[in-house]
């Protein structure tokens, strides 16, 4: 395992340990003692980053995590939980949630505990009801010990969270091969550094996307002199930062914990070579070139009159085409079609392709979308 000094919380593991993607039963309920199996082998392997947050499996995580720890495991491991900033209505919210993830963890601390999924507007939300001064009495009263966040939006709100506080010891964000230019990005990522905050990336696999590589990106990787699965390459794409101090990976089996054991006994940063990143461009490339739609995801389209959610439909498609995942695009679709924000209700008014800086000929798409031909040959012309 490669460790590296991380803040005020010292020499921490380059791979931590995700539990959001814990063993399951048949019914979709954790499988405890697997998955505290699972647990104490990473910590046994030298894992010692463990993260969890209250929705995770519904609450079962951070209840089974607490479980894992007892027999002299807690002492071995920095503990990340998070606090569920869309369930936050008022100041004292906060600290009640607090209190009920240490009972779920039957823990009296945890030691990093992070503002969770903060978009721009959540952020400022969250500043409104004051998380600083929250942080601050948390802090003194012994029950966290470290604060930070976690993200999901753009750079320039990157930017905005980071500067807006000075006392944040990390960020969580997704960053992949795939996603330098998106969320945070890379950008981000070494501004965020130049400030002596840590890194800790989820996502290194895009949701395990990046796991499986469809045909012509598979090609790339096997005309490459140097032999390497596609789980080593989008390891060490994200390990090769020295900004990034951990990769969570969600683990589910032993045989996974086993194999990225194995593959961060290499993860330092500078791993690659100038080759190595040439081909990990012509990757991305290879996997943007298979997008159906050319959007860029800057929501100036929205938002639209009519609800259309037009940038989810849009990622939803071009996931679906980049991946060979149609069978995914039809899932996340049924459910915008719940929260009708899907295609069927534009009514044409074309106030959004005015907004589009890309030019998008947005209702073309929409219609190919709504009549289950968008992912047809020249399904738009
Ligand atoms: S054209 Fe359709 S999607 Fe665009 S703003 Fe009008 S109703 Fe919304
Ligand atoms: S304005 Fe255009 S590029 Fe931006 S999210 Fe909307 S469709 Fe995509």
């Amino acid at each position: 395992m490669q460790y590296n000094q991380f803040g005020k919380l010292g020499n921490k593991s380059r791979l931590g340990l995700g539990t959001m993607r814990l063993p399951v039963n048949a019914d979709g309920s954790v499988n405890e003692d697997e998955a505290i199996r699972l647990i104490r082998l990473a910590i046994d392997g030298g894992i010692n980053y463990v993260d969890t947050a209250y929705p995770y499996h519904g609450g079962a995580s951070e209840v089974t995590v607490g479980k894992a720890l007892k027999d002299g495991y807690r002492e071995k491991v920095t503990l990340t939980t998070k606090l569920p900033c869309w369930k936050v209505e008022k100041r004292e919210d906060m600290d009640a949630i607090l209190d009920e993830q240490l009972r779920r963890l039957d823990l009296p601390y945890v030691d990093m505990y992070l503002l969770h999924a903060l978009d721009i507007g959540r952020y400022r939300k969250m500043r409104e009801l004051g998380y600083k001064e929250f942080f601050e009495s948390a802090l003194k009263d012994g029950r966290i010990r470290h604060v930070g966040f976690s993200f999901h939006d753009g750079k320039d709100a990157f930017l905005e969270i980071i500067d807006d506080f000075d006392a944040w010891e990390m960020a969580q964000i997704q960053f992949n091969y795939l996603d330098d230019e998106s969320q945070a990005t890379e950008a981000g990522l070494k501004y965020a550094g130049r400030k002596n905050i840590p890194i800790v990336v989820m996502e290194p696999l895009r949701g395990g996307n990046l796991a499986a590589l469809p045909g012509n990106v598979r090609a790339l990787t096997e005309a490459y002199p140097v032999k390497r699965g596609a789980v080593e390459w989008a390891f060490r794409y994200v390990a090769d930062y020295e900004e990034v101090k951990v990769i969570l990976s969600g683990m589910s089996t032993m045989e996974q914990v086993k194999e990225n054991l194995k593959l961060f006994e290499v993860m330092k940063p500078g791993n690659l070579s100038d080759s190595d990143r040439a081909l990990l461009r012509d990757m991305k490339a290879d996997f943007l070139s298979r997008q159906i739609v050319p959007c860029t995801g800057c929501e100036y389209c929205q938002p639209c009159p009519k609800g259309v959610k037009i940038p989810d439909i849009f990622s939803a498609v071009n996931q679906a085409s980049m991946f060979e995942r149609q069978e995914a695009f039809e899932k996340r679709y049924a459910r915008m079609k719940e929260r009708e924000g899907d295609a069927s209700r534009c009514v044409h008014c074309g106030k959004c392709e005015k907004a589009c800086p890309q030019g998008i000929p947005i209702r073309k798409f929409l219609d190919a979308v709504n009549e289950g031909r968008i992912f047809e040959a020249g399904a738009v012309k």
